[in-house]
């Protein structure tokens, strides 16, 4: 099957200032052939060819989501006010959390994969934060986003270190009794973990346009055993780490209290800081961490939107792109950023960095977010010579925008558009991997209005059968994290002299 993108006005990516140009777009099987000028001839060969009139559409590379919990669905919206770690024991709770079926699994993933796709997202980077510990999860994940169409990078989120040994100060605020209940309850094997990736990548890993990644949660969350695992896994098949680290002020108290170090010099430490990882959020960073980054070339995911939410802090990202760290752009989990739409992470990431410094030559542009959305976060996962631009040879991963939308009038530059004048409605087309997945605002793989009452069902089912009970389990702790926040909060952390955000 061959599409020819007829006459559209197509972008010329360059880093920090993209220009368009009027030309076709031809594609032949899950590949770019062709880009720019009048294509007609060429296509001509092809007999199966589908010609879509781009005259009023802007065409660009999709989007990539760099950073997403699709397994936080169907609580999108649901808290408010609470920082992560508060939040944390609300949305994953020490007690009470809920078993799910299969089903549910996937109709909870298939309600992000719509949000993301009709935003224009075309690869979702996704965490999937796998309390079970069994396949279930990322493999209805997986399943959801095949059928959906959309592009899936997927972890199975790893973790062995018991609850009370993530978070400081816990293990000496709790009772006795609830000390024993958290010990007590069976945390992961760090053998375990790495077999049940092992399972994940031989069943999807390279199928159905899928990868299964590394995910070590965050380094206070795994043993040294794990990470070092995670780390000799990574080097022998060339694959990418995404972990969370340094979101919060906890975390950097954490670093201080369990290993004497930052969380990055740790991380260092464990063998895991190359050009594969990607630390998720990066806020709470010594200049000696920045440099460390900018030395082996990380990546970080920003996530303007739960930043935001859990007033985790504001990402010093010029000072990591100055570095050489590569900064790719994500929503993170939906109960957080409480959206899926890139449009809106967009929008927060091209505002947000306009406060904190009068320096407005330090501020981050829009063109520079698009980077993040695309290049920078193909990058991320190490994908960058097959997504995130049109170059020929390029997976044909296309958006289609309709540029006759109110908010693109004046059309004077497009990119600006999409940071401040428009929203997602106005991505019409969507192709991944040679595949129309979106045609005029419709998805074309799933019957959205059939899924529609089915995921409202589950959802509501999950508020009514789980949600009580998950609330219960939080309670229990809640006056535990609240001295244990108050207590990181108020610190003076010894190994942040100088700390910016
Ligand atoms: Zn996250």
């Amino acid at each position: 099957m061959a599409i020819l993108i007829k006459n559209g006005l197509v972008i010329n990516q360059k880093t920090g200032a993209h220009s368009f140009a009027r030309g076709d777009v031809l594609i032949d099987g899950d590949r770019i052939i062709g880009k720019g000028g009048d294509l007609s001839a060429r296509a001509a060969a092809f007999q199966d060819l589908q010609v879509i009139d781009a005259t009023d559409k802007l065409v660009m590379p999709g989007f990539i989501d760099a950073h997403m919990h699709s397994n936080e669905g169907f609580e999108m919206g649901r808290y408010d006010n609470l920082p992560l770690e508060i939040w944390l024991s609300e949305v994953y709770p020490p007690f009470g959390s809920p078993a799910m079926s299969w089903r549910e699994h996937y109709l909870r993933a298939m309600l992000v994969a719509i949000i993301s796709l009709r935003s224009g997202v075309t690869t979702l980077q996704d965490d999937v934060i796998n309390i079970s510990g069994t396949p279930e999860a990322v493999d209805a994940t997986a399943t959801a986003f095949r059928d959906a169409g959309l592009r899936g990078w997927i972890t199975a989120s790893m973790w062995d270190e018991s609850y009370c040994n993530s978070l400081p100060f816990v293990g000496d605020l709790v009772p006795a009794d609830m000390k024993a209940r958290l010990d007590a309850m069976p945390a992961p094997d760090w053998k375990a973990q790495i077999e049940l990736f092992e399972e994940l990548s031989g069943k999807w890993h390279g199928k159905d346009n899928m990868r299964i990644i590394l995910g070590p949660c965050g380094p206070q969350r795994c043993s040294e055993k794990l990470l070092q695992e995670v780390a000799s896994l990574s080097e022998a098949r060339d694959l990418p780490v995404h972990c969370h680290v340094l979101e919060t002020k906890t975390q950097a108290v954490t670093g201080e209290e369990k290993y004497g170090r930052t969380l990055v010099q740790f991380l260092k430490d464990m063998g895991l800081m190359t050009h594969r990882l990607t630390m998720n959020h990066a806020i709470w960073l010594t200049d000696e961490d920045i440099a460390t980054m900018g030395e082996a070339r990380c990546s970080t995911t920003h996530n303007p939107l739960a930043n935001l939410k859990l007033g985790s802090g504001v990402s010093p990202v010029r000072r990591m792109m100055n570095a050489g760290v590569n900064v790719a752009l994500g929503c993170d989990g939906v109960a957080s950023a409480d959206t899926a739409d890139i449009f809106v992470a967009f929008k927060a990431a091209a505002g947000l960095h306009k406060i904190g410094t009068f320096d407005y030559n330090d501020w981050i542009s829009a063109h520079e977010v698009y980077d993040m959305a695309t290049t920078s976060a193909a990058r991320s996962s190490l994908m960058e010579k097959e997504v995130g631009t049109l170059e020929e040879g390029m997976l044909a991963d296309v958006i289609l925008m309709d540029k006759t939308d109110w908010g693109f009038m004046p059309l004077h530059d497009p990119i600006k558009k999409i940071a401040f004048s428009v929203n997602s409605d106005v991505v019409t087309h969507s192709i991944v991997g040679g595949k129309l997945v979106m045609e005029d605002r419709k998805l074309t793989t799933v019957n959205e209005n059939d899924l529609r009452g089915e995921i409202a069902e589950a959802a509501a089912k999950f508020e009514r059968d789980h949600c009580p009970e998950m609330s219960k389990g939080a309670a229990e702790v809640r006056p535990y994290l609240d001295q244990m926040y108050d207590t990181a909060t108020t610190r003076e952390i010894g190994l942040y002299p100088r700390v910016k955000v």
